[in-house]
């Protein structure tokens, strides 16, 4: 939430084409279904598997990667790692440290994805097709670079979405010829196709549009000196992440509906995960931050919450210093 003085834009390459026929190719494979034809089974598959992989791409590679928003354990956070990597929007690494660049240098020059500075094209799609930002910044996101395992999945990053694309063509061998050995056949490519593809790229979109329209179109609630907005309609597609500008306000907590009202399926998930012990330290919403329009006002609330409260917890500690606590490391 950095702002700079100038906003010149910085130099951005063109994308080299050559690098990006895979994700080319993603974006026409479903034109596949034209030859092969769709079955039911495959629309459904592929409401339910955009829904589930959206899911792990806010409580995955934006939650838990990208704000530490909720505590797990090391096994867990690699299945998390791997079922947000189902998506095909590269290693978790790579995409938690780009999005912790972002936060820090909203809508100035060096955001990699700012639709103020840069325009909709380039904050939407131009920026992960350019050259400019091929590689995972392993300092940012050290805290994670740290264990092997995500480094090694950082680095193979489409492995989990080969996994998934073969796990589709199985299902439609099974489903729509009979048996799993059909998967070879239109059968399997017909799922394969409008399942694992045509999902894929919507999530794409659906994914791209909170870095691209969601700092440009909705309302503003806090004032956080950058172009975030709430949108309750991308709240819907995105499970959660269209209260964009909440979420900016107050980046550690796991939740980015602050009110009942706004509607965050994610959270709702994380919660039932919470319950059954998969996860656990999920990070609220302090009511001075919630009830307050910028960070001035939230220092005020603060010390008036404070004065009408019993000063001193058990263990020594304030509510008022812990607050403070979270409150300094939302911030970067
Ligand atoms: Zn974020
Ligand atoms: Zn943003």
């Amino acid at each position: 939430m950095n702002q700079t003085t100038s906003l010149t834009p910085e130099k951005r390459s063109k994308p080299i084409l050559k690098q990006e026929i895979a994700f080319a190719l993603i974006h026409l494979a479903p034109l596949g279904a034209l030859y092969t034809g769709a079955t039911t089974f495959d629309w459904i598959l592929c409401g339910v598997l955009y829904v589930i992989r959206m899911f792990w791409v806010t409580g995955g590679y934006h939650r838990y990667f990208s704000h530490r928003s909720y505590s797990t354990s090391r096994w867990f956070q690699f299945v998390i790692a791997f079922m947000s990597q189902t998506s095909a929007q590269k290693g978790a690494l790579w995409w938690a440290a780009h999005h912790r660049h972002h936060h820090r240098h909203s809508d100035t020059p060096a955001d990699p994805h700012s639709m103020k500075i840069y325009g909709f094209w380039y904050s939407h799609i131009g920026w992960i097709v350019g050259p400019d930002f091929k590689k995972t910044d392993y300092k940012t996101i050290g805290d994670y670079a740290k264990y092997p395992e995500l480094v090694w999945l950082n680095k193979y990053h489409m492995v989990p979405a080969l996994v998934l694309a073969l796990v589709c063509m199985a299902l439609g061998g099974w489903v729509n010829g009979g048996s799993v050995t059909a998967m070879f056949t239109t059968a399997g490519f017909s799922t394969l196709f409008i399942g694992f593809f045509l999902s894929t790229v919507i999530l794409y979109h659906g994914t791209f549009s909170i870095n691209s329209i969601m700092h440009k179109f909705g309302r503003q609630r806090y004032e956080t000196g950058e172009e975030s907005k709430n949108s309750p309609w991308l709240a819907l597609i995105t499970l959660g992440e269209g209260w964009h500008n909440n979420h900016h306000y107050y980046e550690t907590a796991s939740r980015q509906g602050f009110f009942w009202w706004e509607f965050d399926f994610t959270w709702y998930i994380l919660k039932a995960m919470s319950a059954v012990g998969l996860i656990w330290d999920m990070k609220g919403v302090p009511d001075h931050i919630k009830y307050s329009k910028n960070r001035k006002h939230a220092q005020e609330l603060r010390r008036q919450y404070d004065a009408s409260r019993p000063p001193v917890a058990k263990d020594g500690v304030t509510s008022s210093s812990k607050a403070e606590e979270e409150e300094n490391a939302s911030v970067h």
